[in-house]
């Protein structure tokens, strides 16, 4: 069981000197507040553990304790006896150079909460109904006996509140809330979280917004609300593709809207998908269908193609998936 797990993953911490540990591409709060969260715990335990990322920290989480600390991947040469993924559903989400660096390693540990892992570590501690990898990292240090110090709180901290959305997904549970408090106990700094994650925004994110908002389009029944960020309205605005983190709150916000979806073209004929459900689709096995995976009111994907194209291939199957449910519990859930 879980438990089992858990203090397996205790007893290997204590007994390995030398970790690499990352987490999946585009990071989240909780990808980064996870891995900063244990490679600070492990550090402070005296032990050598290297954070290891492909692409700079986007500049929005550098706030975050031991963000300076993380290295370059394709800069890291050594060899480790315990290689940790964590909030990543399989190994190709922590990027090619990255799974050349774990599989290196003697063991491999994956830690995460999505209901589409892929169980590829030697050692899995995988809890869907945690909110947040960063949430399992608690329990795991509470496990291990290690000391939550104010940094790490602070970094399990914006784990749980960019995972459950400031404490308003479904997935926000009396243990999450009660983790939350524990890390304030510890010194997480709630204040200083909030003003880099909500009271940061530049000028151009907010223009992007702007924008992307002009683009909203609801499907005839008014429950497949989605929006798109093309190359061009990154352009007009001057905004990066980071700066559309959190626009797909706005799509869920609209009145009787079921699924909310954002297309950005990150790159020309590189589409990224993001799904939200607010209380019945199983996004997941949506996203899935494309590649993707996530969780059942969260997921996202990527596609290779036109923007038009896979806005027209995405939002039939979205409704395709969307009426069989209706059907079969006899007409739309509430
Ligand atoms: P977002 O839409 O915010 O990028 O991602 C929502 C959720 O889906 C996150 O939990 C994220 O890890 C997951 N997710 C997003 N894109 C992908 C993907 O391409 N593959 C998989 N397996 N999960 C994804
Ligand atoms: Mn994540
Ligand atoms: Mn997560």
């Amino acid at each position: 069981g879980l438990m089992d797990n858990l203090e397996e993953a205790a007893t290997a911490i204590k007994m390995h000197d030398n970790f690499v540990l990352t987490t999946h591409i585009n990071p989240d709060g909780d990808a980064l507040g996870s891995l900063m969260g244990l490679g600070l715990a492990l550090l402070n335990a005296g032990k050598n553990a290297v954070m290891i990322m492909p692409h700079p920290i986007p500049v929005a989480f550098q706030f975050m304790p031991g963000s300076r600390q993380v290295q370059k991947t394709s800069d890291v040469l050594a060899r480790f006896d315990l290689g940790i993924t964590l909030d990543c559903t399989d190994i190709t989400r922590a990027g090619e150079e990255a799974q050349k660096v774990l599989q290196r390693a003697g063991k491999l540990l994956n830690i995460d909460h999505h209901i589409s892992n892929q169980y590829f570590g030697d050692l899995n501690v995988v809890d869907p109904q945690a909110a947040a990898t960063g949430e399992i990292i608690y329990d795991l240090l509470l496990k291990a006996k290690m000391p939550v110090t104010s940094e790490i709180a602070t970094n399990l901290y914006t784990a749980i509140i960019t995972d459950t959305g400031s404490f308003q997904h479904q997935n926000t549970t009396a243990k999450c809330l009660r983790t939350a408090a524990l890390l304030l106990d510890c010194g997480a700094a709630h204040r200083v979280v909030q003003q880099h994650l909500y009271e940061q925004r530049s000028l151009e994110s907010l223009r992007l917004l702007a924008r992307g908002l002009e683009s909203l389009s609801l499907n005839e029944e008014g429950t497949v609300a989605w929006m798109t960020i093309s190359r061009d309205s990154l352009y007009s605005s001057g905004a990066a593709v980071d700066d559309s983190e959190g626009l797909i709150d706005y799509v869920k916000s609209l009145k009787g809207v079921e699924v909310g979806i954002v297309f950005k073209e990150v790159n020309p004929s590189e589409i990224k998908v993001s799904f939200r459900s607010n209380n019945y689709l199983d996004v997941n096995k949506l996203a899935a269908h494309f590649g993707g995976g996530g969780h059942e009111r969260a997921a996202g994907c990527t596609i290779n193609g036109e923007l038009g194209d896979i806005e027209q291939l995405v939002i039939r199957k979205t409704e395709e998936q969307l009426f069989a449910m209706n059907e079969n519990s006899g007409g739309p859930r509430k």
